[in-house]
């Protein structure tokens, strides 16, 4: 993994969340009030803006840039949730660039700012499906598939969603969507 690798991978990442803004923010009206779409991309245009402007030549440098930019620019409760994972990723990225411990980092630190658990039907979900696969080196497309899928059944019990009770079941979490483009991008990017 080198700083090119990683500057490719966000960049695929913000493409990925330009091309399914509506996507995001449809997904976001059936459970939320529909803004997903529209919050990510604004955070996604402020990450590539500061990462030109900036110029970070570390890994570390370019998550806390990415950090940053999303904390500031996305909103909503996804904002901070992101921001948190960046910036988690960011101070592992200096003692480790082992990307199961990056992602795990980032897991924990989502987990630190948002307190859900497994299964509350949030972007954890899938950040630790992710890096549980990465662990033990089967991270593929189809477990990334399988993550968001699994989240339509599920109960919200944090975040706006679950304000809905049961009527969130059926309907797929959309910062868990968000966040598979997220890695998406990475599997495609990081060799
Ligand atoms: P808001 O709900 O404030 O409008 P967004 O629509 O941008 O914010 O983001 C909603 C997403 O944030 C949800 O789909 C879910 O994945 C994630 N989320 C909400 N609360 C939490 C939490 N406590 N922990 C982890 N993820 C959360
Ligand atoms: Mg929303
Ligand atoms: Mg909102």
């Amino acid at each position: 993994m080198n700083v090119q690798e990683v500057l490719n991978w966000l960049n695929d990442f913000a493409t990925l969340i330009t091309d399914n803004k509506d996507y995001l923010s449809d997904l976001d009206t059936s459970i939320g009030d529909g803004d997903h779409g529209n919050n990510m991309l604004r955070g996604v245009i402020a990450m590539q803006q500061q990462l030109t402007e900036k110029q970070p030549t570390t890994i570390g440098d370019i998550f806390k840039v990415t950090a940053m930019a999303l904390m500031s620019n996305v909103g909503g409760a996804s904002g901070p949730l992101y921001g948190s994972a960046f910036m988690a990723m960011s101070k592992k990225a200096n003692e480790s660039e082992v990307l199961a411990d990056l992602i795990l980092a980032g897991e924990n630190g989502i987990q630190a700012r948002g307190k859900a658990e497994l299964n509350e039907k949030t972007m954890i979900d899938i950040w630790f499906a992710v890096a549980n696969a990465l662990q033990v080196k089967q991270l593929t497309q189809r477990v990334i598939d399988d993550a968001i899928a699994a989240t339509k059944n599920l109960q919200a019990t944090k975040g706006r969603a679950s304000y809905l009770g049961e009527r969130s079941i059926g309907h797929l979490d959309p910062g868990t969507v968000s966040s598979g483009y997220l890695f998406t991008a990475m599997m495609n990017n990081l060799h």
